[in-house]
């Protein structure tokens, strides 16, 4: 069945040399045998902790907890792991006809990007899914399936839609969000190409990834400021020859890197970083009290008392990813923490802890053509 809870995944990097240069301590330790994920206070004698009152070690368990902090250890979890035990599964359901969402959340830095798209030596979940995706729809040679993909890739940016396949170089930049009665909401005009390849689909992942909105700030230069939503479209037709009926199943799959969650005010950002910043949080408080809102409002409770409104249309992100976030989809998140950072690790680590609770009631999406 298509009920199911959003599958929550955590998943800790190693140092980077920033870190390593001021000597930072890793706070988190992971048990593979119960997926437990603890936070520990930084140690005493550091300067900031010293300002504070009373730290406590904190546990949560997650569906998975991935280790990615040192290669050497037993449970070290590569870009390999986090794909066989999400990305693959997530795939077979496209197949079975079910939309599916993966979203990254986590601080600038934390590992969102490496965690969706990975870098050429260590691909990660979308070139993963490509590959896949079509090796699975080459190596079927059964006559009576056909099949057919389109990709798309926009990205939301200061309350702006833009359409990162072919970014528009004059006035209007962006794009309207509109909402169907019976699709839901969607954007107008945004670019959809059908791919027929694994070479099709990365090269317009790459160029797609080379437009997005990259502006630096003090927390992380190359770090993106935008929430980058990259969408295949399975469409498979199956004509069945004893009974001469055909039927449609199109299964949307969407992988999402957000941008970065802390606080505008943390990174030093001024002047016309601030005004993004708060837009971005405009997106992603907005997000967070979709999720609480949907969190307090499991099925069973529905109908037993007033159905709290969730505020999908509040902010653009939310909107777009209104099934995805509440509805038909099977949809997953992908915590991502840095090592050494007690407070927005905490903050990530509460808010996925939230996101467990949310119910989604995806469907297989089929359709008797005749
Ligand atoms: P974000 O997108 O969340 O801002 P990035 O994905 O860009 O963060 O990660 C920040 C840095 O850490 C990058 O240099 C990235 O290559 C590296 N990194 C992140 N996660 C991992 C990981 N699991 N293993 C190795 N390197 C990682
Ligand atoms: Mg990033």
């Amino acid at each position: 069945s298509g009920g199911g809870n959003v599958r929550v995944v955590v998943r800790v990097r190693g140092f980077l040399p920033r870190e390593i240069e001021r000597g930072a301590a890793n706070l988190i330790e992971m048990d593979p045998r119960n997926q437990s994920t603890t936070l520990h206070p930084p140690p005493p004698d550091s300067a900031k902790a010293n300002a504070r009152k009373v730290m406590d070690k904190k546990v949560f368990t997650f569906d998975n907890s991935f280790w990615s902090f040192n290669r050497h250890d037993d449970h070290y979890a590569d870009q390999d792991d986090v794909y066989d035990a999400l990305g693959e599964e997530f795939l077979d359901h496209n197949f079975e006809g079910y939309h599916t969402c993966i979203f990254a959340y986590g601080q600038t830095g934390a590992g969102k990007s490496y965690s969706m798209m990975g870098t050429p030596e260590h691909p990660g979940l979308i070139p993963r899914t490509c590959r896949d995706l079509f090796e699975r729809i080459e190596s079927n040679n059964s006559p009576s399936v056909n099949y057919s993909v389109r990709v798309s890739y926009f990205e939301v940016y200061n309350e702006h839609v833009r359409d990162l396949l072919v970014p528009r170089r004059d006035p209007p930049y962006y794009l309207k969000v509109r909402e169907s009665p019976t699709e839901g909401p969607y954007i107008k005009d945004l670019t959809e190409v059908p791919v027929r390849g694994i070479a099709e689909v990365l090269k317009w992942m790459k160029m797609g990834d080379n437009s997005r909105t990259v502006a630096s700030t003090r927390m992380n230069d190359t770090s993106s400021r935008s929430h980058a939503v990259f969408t295949l479209v399975l469409k498979q037709i199956h004509h069945d020859i004893d009974t001469d009926e055909t039927t449609e199943r199109v299964a949307r799959i969407r992988l999402v890197d957000l941008a970065g969650s802390e606080r505008a005010n943390s990174t030093g950002a001024t002047g016309a970083r601030l005004r993004e910043g708060s837009n971005i949080n405009k997106s992603l408080t907005t997000l967070g009290r979709v999720i609480a809102a949907l969190a307090d409002d499991p099925p069973q409770k529905r109908g037993g008392r007033k159905k709290e409104v969730v505020p999908y249309r509040d902010s653009i992100l939310t909107w777009l990813l209104k099934d995805s976030l509440g509805g038909n989809s099977k949809t997953a998140m992908i915590a991502c923490i840095s090592p050494s950072d007690y407070d927005e690790t905490l903050s990530t680590l509460r808010y996925a802890d939230q996101a467990k609770r949310i119910r989604t009631r995806a469907v297989v999406n089929q359709d008797h053509l005749s």
